[in-house]
């Protein structure tokens, strides 16, 4: 098949190389010419692990290229997939702007039968008024389908390759043969209904997931307080089928491009119909709080925070990726900045993509997680990235000042911690040193 996929982010190009391994033809549009240009270079926009890899084999097998040319693209192509960003606007609503823009550029493009397939996570009824749109604009026959996706940054070529389900909303049943056929290699798992119970779909799994951390995060705070352990409590829980062990990691909660705005969005999608979504608000407002919750901690161990030296670990709102949206580092640094530190910060991959977003005097960037650790006062442990997990912290200790480590997600294990003659605080768990 012809695949135009608009918009090269984590989505876009992550769903247009793993088309190409099923021998479509497909062609990777986006209106930043820098990311157009990169990928040419066969350099990723996005780090993405394996990513590279996948695009220069397609490439050089001819299944894929990369274009600015939307209009072109489109005539092209016979399944036009959208996958451009849908952003939070300031109230929570969603931003459907790039949607829209994307959506009049098709339909002005259009030349013959099209299916125009949404991947972008948008608000229940979004896909009708993309139906009206090119309706409005072009006699040619055309479908709408909505498939709205499901990977998580930093797996998700193998969630992509590997789903767990194939969400497929539409109202013209002849599709159902083309989509199972799109998708025949990665999965038969192809669960098809209605237009907007598909967009609802999207909205629901993320809530319920977000809502599955901040219920252990108020657990953990209810186990600091009893003695009990966190992670102790989580992975018996997890063992019952029913509950499941993901999602059950105590930290200093979600952050991202997904979870905090598709929250809110839903909030906004049930205000819309006159539904007050209590129990989702809560979910926010839990969230929103956690990652605060390293400041006290920080004070207590070390009474002001007036020229001390903290060094981070971790900006990216998760490991294995370079994406610092909503990343729960930010509001903690310019906390920490605000109260007179000096912040040392270190991340393996998203060190660029924070800087870009947010620089002070009083940040001092480092190259070496020993580095952000040499003469600090502590260390906040904010993303649970591989190399932190694995450091000699003996040798992080014999190089810190005051050694206090306050570990945000939950790391290290007793073993790791004793005799290192760090003062160690978690979230949730009896206090190790
Ligand atoms: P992103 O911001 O990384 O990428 C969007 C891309 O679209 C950008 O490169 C932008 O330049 C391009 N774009 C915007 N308008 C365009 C236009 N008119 N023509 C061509 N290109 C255009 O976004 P993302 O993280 O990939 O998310 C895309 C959508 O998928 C969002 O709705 C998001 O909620 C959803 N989603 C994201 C994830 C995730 O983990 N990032 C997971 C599931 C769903």
């Amino acid at each position: 098949m012809k695949l135009a996929v608009i918009g090269t982010g984590y989505v876009g190009l992550v769903s247009g190389v793993c088309f190409a391994l099923g021998e479509n033809q497909v062609i990777c549009v986006d209106k930043d010419v820098e990311k157009i240009n990169k990928l040419n270079r066969m350099e990723s926009p996005i780090y993405e692990p394996g990513i590279e890899a996948l695009i220069e084999i397609n490439f050089r097998e001819g299944r894929l290229s990369f274009s600015t040319d939307l209009q072109e693209s489109v005539r092209c192509s016979d399944i036009i997939i959208l996958a451009v960003g849908t952003p939070s606007l300031p109230n929570g609503e969603v931003n459907l702007q790039y949607i829209e823009d994307a959506v009049i550029e098709i339909a002005n493009a259009m030349d013959g039968y099209k299916i125009i397939m949404t991947k972008s996570t948008v608000v229940v009824g979004t896909n009708e008024k993309i139906r009206k749109m090119i309706s409005d604009r072009t006699t040619h026959p055309f479908d709408i389908v909505s498939a709205p996706e499901f990977l998580r940054e930093g797996s998700a070529i193998r969630d992509t390759l590997h789903p767990d389900r194939v969400v497929i909303g539409l109202n013209n049943p002849e599709l159902v043969p083309i989509m199972r056929q799109l998708h025949q290699g990665y999965t038969d798992n192809i669960f098809v209904t209605d237009i907007r119970s598909a967009e609802m779909i999207k909205y629901a799994s993320n809530a319920f997931l977000a809502t599955k951390i901040s219920f252990i995060n108020e657990i953990s705070n209810i186990c600091e307080k009893v003695g009990a352990d966190v992670t102790e409590v989580a992975e018996g829980m997890g063992m019952d089928r029913r509950i499941g062990s993901s999602f059950l990691q105590a930290g200093i909660g979600y952050g991202g491009s997904c979870f905090p705005k598709d929250t809110n969005a839903l909030i906004q999608i049930a205000g819309n119909v006159d539904y007050d979504f209590k129990l989702l608000q809560s979910v926010v407002e839990v969230n929103r709080e956690r990652r605060f919750m390293i400041i006290p901690k920080l004070r207590e161990s070390l009474g002001t925070l007036n020229g001390a030296v903290i060094g981070i670990w971790g900006l990216a709102f998760k490991p294995n990726t370079d994406d610092v949206r909503e990343t729960p580092a930010r509001e903690i640094i310019e906390m920490l900045v605000a109260e007179g530190a000096i912040v040392k910060l270190y991340d393996p991959i998203a060190a660029d993509n924070f800087r870009q977003q947010y620089d002070h005097p009083q940040l001092r960037w480092c190259s070496l997680p020993e580095e952000a650790a040499e003469d600090s006062d502590a260390i906040c442990l904010l993303t649970a990235w591989g190399v932190f997990k694995d450091i000699n912290l003996q040798k992080v200790a014999n190089v810190m000042h005051r050694k206090v480590l306050i570990d945000g997600r939950n790391v290290y294990t007793k073993e790791q911690i004793e005799g290192t003659g760090l003062s160690y605080y978690s979230i949730g768990r009896p206090q190790l040193s």
